[in-house]
């Protein structure tokens, strides 16, 4: 095997491997990417207005693992953050997660009182529970409050989001916005949450700059690089001879020969106005929008002192690959999805020289701490 190595996309997970790869085993590396920059899902960029933008959607970096803090510290400068998102419900913005101020908005002083008092009995001394454990609960005080939040949130925004009823989605994603049992704002718990001050970009660009890395821009892998009927990894028609590192879709990869995966994307619509501030927080969501789910202000995400605001108002979407304008954002975890994943995964996982990895390469929603966690797990038991 020569010394050269190759990865497909150049998200984070494709370049956290590829710098590993270059500094500490010495390889020569060359990242293929379709997209005409690098940074993935992470890209950010300034626009016209002078404002740093996330063209695929808000990014706030946030983990509890120190190894991963200490990897992102070594690339970039980082500023702390704390985000505090919203939500609006019949006019009036909440903070969320839902916490005690949400009570305290939504009803009377006794009435907030109450759900405040079996919240305490029920849960003593937990600081947040998932709105399904809420629904759950036997005090019909607390049930009540949970409904509320399950009819005028929840429910809307899910729907919304993954285009079915909530019945149909795996409960996981119900559990991800926690209601908090006190006054608590900021809407990661997380130790680290912090945010690049030159923005993902040019934190991408520190990890991928190393002499023994090439990136090649708009280069679609798949059309250079395919499974032979023996199982082997061909590049240009020729045997790889290399480790390849696919950070891209499965079923791509396999020419959907057993199907599609299936996943939601999003559109975004973006605005400008000459105004200082267009709503109360950096991101909102709007359940009872009819088919948008949130907008992100980004001169809050964090604070950047500029005249005038960009916003992007976000439609979740279907996704079909033969779409060039839709990306699969967020993979739709059914028992059924996941059996197919299955079976395209075993058999990447029989070809020679080929590891399948990231968020599309494993078919799962990852933070970006959970996506470097992910690149350091399959690093560690390379045997190149
Ligand atoms: C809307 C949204 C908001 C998010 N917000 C947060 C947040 O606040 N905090 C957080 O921690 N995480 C957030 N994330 C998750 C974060 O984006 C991911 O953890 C991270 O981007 C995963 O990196 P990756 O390298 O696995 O995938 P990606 O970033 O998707 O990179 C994969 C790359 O591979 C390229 N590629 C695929 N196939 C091919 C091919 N055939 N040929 C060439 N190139 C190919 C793609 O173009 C892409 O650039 C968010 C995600 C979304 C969608």
């Amino acid at each position: 095997m020569n010394n050269e190595a190759l990865v497909i996309g150049c998200g984070i997970v494709g370049s956290v491997i590829a710098r590993y790869l270059a500094e500490e085993m010495g390889k020569t590396v060359t990242i293929w990417e379709r997209r005409n920059h690098i940074g993935g899902n992470m890209y950010d960029y300034v626009d016209e207005h002078g404002i740093r933008v996330h063209q695929y959607g808000p990014h706030i970096f946030h983990t509890k693992n120190k190894e991963i803090y200490d990897f992102v510290c070594k690339y970039g400068e980082w500023v702390p953050y704390k985000l505090v998102c919203g939500a609006v419900m019949d006019n009036i913005c909440t903070p969320t997660a839902f916490n005690f101020k949400t009570i305290d908005l939504f009803y009377s002083e006794e009435e907030a009182a109450e759900i405040k008092r079996h919240i305490k009995d029920k849960f003593g001394e937990r600081d947040s529970a998932t709105v399904v454990e809420l629904l759950d609960c036997d005090d019909p005080v607390i049930q009540g409050y949970a409904r509320f939040l399950f009819e005028k949130d929840y429910s809307l925004y899910t729907a919304k989001q993954w285009g079915v009823s909530p019945e149909e989605i795996d409960k996981s994603v119900l559990k991800r916005v926690p209601i908090r049992f006190s006054y608590e704002e900021a809407y990661f718990a997380d130790k680290y949450q912090v945010m690049p001050k030159e923005g993902y970009t040019k934190f991408i660009g520190n990890i991928l700059s190393h002499p023994n890395i090439k990136v090649e821009l708009n280069v679609e892998a798949l059309e250079r690089l395919e499974i032979g009927e023996n199982r082997e990894l061909l590049i240009d028609g020729e045997p790889a001879c290399r480790p390849v590192f696919y950070t891209g879709p499965l079923d791509e990869l396999f020419r959907f020969d057993k199907g599609r995966l299936p996943y939601r994307s999003l559109r975004f619509e973006w605005k400008y106005e000459d105004v200082e501030s267009f709503q109360e927080m950096a991101v909102v969501a709007y359940p009872q929008a009819k088919d948008f789910t949130r907008i992100t202000e980004y001169k809050k995400l964090p604070v950047q002192e500029v005249r005038g605001t960009t916003y992007a108002v976000e439609y979740p979407v279907p996704y079909c690959s033969d779409e060039s304008d839709r990306e699969p954002y967020y993979p739709v975890l059914t028992e059924e999805s996941q059996k197919l994943y299955r079976l395209y995964r075993d058999q990447a996982d029989a070809v020679d020289n080929l590891y399948c990895c990231g968020r599309l390469g494993d078919f799962k929603y990852y933070d970006m701490d959970k996506a470097i966690e992910s690149a350091f797990a399959l690093l560690k038991t390379l045997k190149l």
